[in-house]
């Protein structure tokens, strides 16, 4: 990997710039350099032949100041140290930003689901669990599904903690299915925290996006629920949205659900009757006023960033806008509501899980989403007033926010 492309040191960069507008101490901005703790774990799994393979684990808590550590577990054959570091630092200030009582932390196992049996996953997962185990609880630190992990995996893995504890721990991780205690909500919750952003955004910038053209990059569990909800909260009009195969435009909307079913038979949104098919680039150039994109990372760069009409971005992708194209972006005056704000969402109401585990009694849907509609709230105009008053875009804005939290947490401990 090489320096340019190492993502802990962008993140640490990225921390950099937050310290020095922040005048952070030396002692504080030193160790927020760094993971606090970070374990490194070797798991020995038969396999369905009989043979054993032993995979390389890793679970990163970066920090606690504010709270128990919360963080994804990815399965990925290229997973390396240095991206769970700086995906457990993003952590950090995603739960900063949104001001949930947490810090930030990842795990990682370096195998490729796609070549194990359910049984080879199974046994992987409660073996991962296992090594892990002293290392994690609900008070300390929170693991949640992430790259190629799902609820059921979830649930082996609470199921694992719950034997080896001699009782059941549901708190021990969150993104479990609803029959273990996971929470009404969680499945949209990443779109609906987004389009809550949105919504937000729009009373700021003084516009009406009821009828407003939008179109959505990406159409798995962030861009499907993305399209439903920003037609159904912000009376938006999605007259584009795309998969990994291609996009499709239509001029007076799309509907989720007979895409949606489209995709189903099909295996995707191409093609889809009455519409034009047309390619992701187009997609992300088309005159729009809201564009999310929803795919992967690095979509809006230098090269396209000066061609983007959308008056605002909303990242619901991690990381879907490279460096250079923010600073276009920010010239041109588009809106750019950043990743680890936007999709804060999905943390949000894996705390709610959490909560609601420790007090053993669930919530409503309609009480979830008021609640997250609060927390998005709060959180959209800290970071947007933030922005405005140190004249920078909303990606250090949002960086200053949580830094700020972080600091100020670790000073009121002692630590600096
Ligand atoms: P997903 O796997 O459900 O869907 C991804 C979608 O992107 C699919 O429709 C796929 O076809 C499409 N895609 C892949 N390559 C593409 C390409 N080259 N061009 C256009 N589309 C392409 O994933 P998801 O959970 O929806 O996550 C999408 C993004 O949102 C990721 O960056 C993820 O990190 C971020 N995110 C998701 C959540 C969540 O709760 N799901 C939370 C935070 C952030």
């Amino acid at each position: 990997m090489t320096e340019k492309l190492n993502p802990f040191k962008i993140a640490q960069q990225q921390l950099d710039e937050a310290a020095a507008i922040l005048e952070l101490e030396p002692g504080i901005h030193a160790l927020l350099r760094e993971p606090m703790r970070e374990l490194h774990v070797t798991i020995p799994v038969k396999m369905d032949d009989g043979s054993v393979k032993v995979f390389k684990g890793f679970r990163v808590q970066y920090n606690d100041a504010r709270g128990a550590t919360k963080g994804g577990i990815r399965f990925h054959p290229e997973e390396t140290i240095d991206t769970v570091r700086a995906l457990a630092a993003w952590m950090t200030w995603k739960t900063a930003v949104v001001d949930i009582p947490l810090g930030g932390g990842k795990g990682g196992v370096i195998c490729n689901p796609k070549e194990m049996s359910k049984g080879e996953l199974e046994r992987l997962s409660r073996g991962y669990i296992r090594a892990i185990a002293k290392f994690i609880g609900p008070e300390t630190d929170v693991p949640a599904p992430d790259v190629y992990t799902d609820p059921q995996i979830m649930a082996w893995m609470m199921d694992e903690y719950s034997v080896i504890t001699g009782y059941n721990v549901p708190g021990v991780i969150t993104g479990k299915p609803l029959p273990l205690g996971g929470s009404a909500g969680r499945g949209d919750a990443t779109a609906r925290g987004g389009v809550y952003t949105i919504r937000e955004a729009a009373k700021m910038l003084g516009l009406n996006l009821k009828g407003a053209p939008c179109a959505i990059q990406g159409y798995g569990n962030a861009g499907y629920f993305g399209h439903i909800l920003a037609q159904e909260i912000l009376g938006l009009k999605v007259v584009a949205v795309s998969d990994s195969k291609g996009g499709i435009y239509k001029a007076d909307g799309l509907d989720p659900k007979a895409v949606s079913d489209h995709k189903d038979k099909t295996g995707s949104v191409v093609n889809f009757p009455g519409a034009k098919n047309i390619t992701n680039e187009e997609l992300l150039e088309l005159d729009v006023m809201v564009l999310i994109p929803a795919a992967l990372e690095n979509q809006i760069t230098e090269k396209n960033a000066a061609n983007i009409k959308a008056k605002i971005v909303a990242e619901f992708a991690n990381g879907p806008t490279t460096p250079e194209a923010d600073k276009i972006l920010f010239a041109k005056g588009v809106y750019v509501i950043p990743d680890f704000l936007c999709n804060a969402g999905g943390v949000t109401v894996s705390y709610f899980e959490q909560v609601q585990n420790a007090y053993d009694y669930y919530w409503p849907v309609e009480e979830v989403h008021a609640k997250l509609d609060q927390k998005m709230t709060a959180a959209f105009h800290a970071v947007h007033e933030m922005a405005q008053k140190h004249k920078v875009n909303n990606r250090v804005g949002a960086y200053l926010v949580a830094v700020h939290r972080v600091a100020e947490a670790m000073r009121l401990r002692g630590w600096a």
